[in-house]
């Protein structure tokens, strides 16, 4: 398989990088000038799950691969798939975590000749979350490339002004799309080896994020979660389920959250507490003790703001989960035959819209997508929810 086969759904935007990839083969080979089409810097945009850093890696191992194509095979493409590779960087900015110091030394070792003679990447998921500081430094580098140095930025189509427009102008877009439900199938069938049913089914329902697909296929509590939001709309019975329910939401999303930070933040600990020779004895060791409690403090600070981010994207994709089962009514209300983003829970969506006006279906909508809104802004969850559960019950 090569490198492409990961980037699911996405003929056109392969296409263009497979040739941009092809024309740096030609300028590693023959030297600068001697090919158009490759490009120093790229903002990948695209809509949640569609594969923004999928691709970005796919094109940095094109870039790194012997043949010049993304073979999957040689050490250049099979070490960068796999996050290893010399002269690729993977920058995550988390919270408000890359700063303006980090982002100048990243530029600075991205300037380096490459080790192998190809090229240095840089690849950054969330370029819409860089601080202002971080990426005016990062700007001057996209401006002034170094000749064999290549960006790769990534950022979320429905948020394009949160990166600057001086750098999106620097930049070769490449948009990727929602990928088809039947691609996504066939991913999991061919690259994870899932059984038929199961992929064709986590496909159906995973509203194109093929990383979701994928989890829903594997991991039973991701579906007991999924099934638990999609419970809501008709478990609400009593005024007194308001309360409990929209508890039973936020708490859900804070496990699911610290579930996936605990082993990760452990493991950051243990790798800061390594490097910085924990347990060590004679002169200087005090002031060297002392240095090393801020470091770990501040790895502390970051990974608590993380925390708060992975909860908010969790408790986010529940309601994205809860928005398609109310647009799901509206569609079979109106004897559409649009495809449902819940077809597994078809039956529900019928009930409800026998027994809801549209009107109220679009009110519950409303409050889904307002109570986005409100956590974008950062209202605390529970009152957010709280708000948006009152008006799913009396519609
Ligand atoms: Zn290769």
């Amino acid at each position: 398989m090569t490198v492409w086969s990961q980037v699911v759904g996405q003929a056109d935007a392969v296409e263009v990088l497979t040739t941009a990839a092809n024309a740096a083969a030609v300028i590693v080979r023959d030297g600068p000038g001697s090919a158009t089409g490759m490009t120093h810097a790229w903002l990948f945009t695209g809509p949640p799950g569609s594969g923004r850093s999928t691709a970005a890696r796919a094109f940095a191992a094109a870039l790194q691969c012997e043949y010049g194509s993304g073979c999957g095979e040689c050490p250049g493409c099979r070490t960068t798939m796999a996050g290893t590779h010399a002269d690729v960087r993977l920058v995550v900015p988390e919270g408000l975590s890359i700063s303006v110091a980090e982002m100048r030394a990243l530029v600075q070792t991205a300037a380096r000749r490459p080790t192998n003679g190809r090229w240095q990447v840089v690849i950054i998921e969330d370029a819409d979350r860089l601080t202002e500081g971080a990426a005016n430094a990062l700007l001057k580098a996209v401006e002034e490339p170094p000749e064999r140095t290549v960006f790769l930025l990534c950022a979320p189509s429905d948020h394009p002004d949160d990166v600057s427009v001086t750098i999106r102008s620097r930049c070769r877009g490449v948009s990727l799309r929602i990928p088809p439900a039947a691609a996504i199938a066939d991913v999991l069938m061919n690259r994870d080896s899932i059984a038929a049913d199961i992929a064709t089914w986590a496909a159906s329902v995973c509203g194109g994020h093929v990383g979701r697909a994928r989890r829903l296929a594997t991991d039973e509590s991701a579906r007991d979660r999924r099934a638990a939001v999609l419970r809501i709309p008709l478990g609400l019975r009593r005024a007194g389920d308001v309360f409990t329910l929209a508890g039973e939401l936020v708490k859900t999303a804070e496990s699911e959250a610290s579930e996936q930070s605990e082993s990760r933040d452990e493991a950051e600990r243990d790798a800061l507490k390594t490097a910085l020779g924990a347990g060590g004895t004679g002169k200087g060791t005090a002031s060297a003790t002392r240095g090393s409690a801020g470091a770990l403090k501040e790895l502390e600070r970051r990974q608590k703001s993380r925390a708060t981010r992975t909860q908010r994207d969790t408790l986010d994709l529940a309601l994205v989960d809860l928005a398609g089962f109310y647009r799901d009514v509206l569609v079979t209300g109106s004897g559409s035959e649009a495809a449902l983003n819940h077809p597994d829970h078809a039956n529900s969506a019928r009930t409800a819209a026998a027994s809801w006006s549209p009107e109220s279906t679009l009110r519950r909508l409303e409050a889904v997508l307002k109570c986005r809104e409100a956590l974008e802004l950062n209202v605390k969850p529970r009152i957010a929810v709280e708000a948006m559960v009152t008006t799913l019950y009396y519609g």
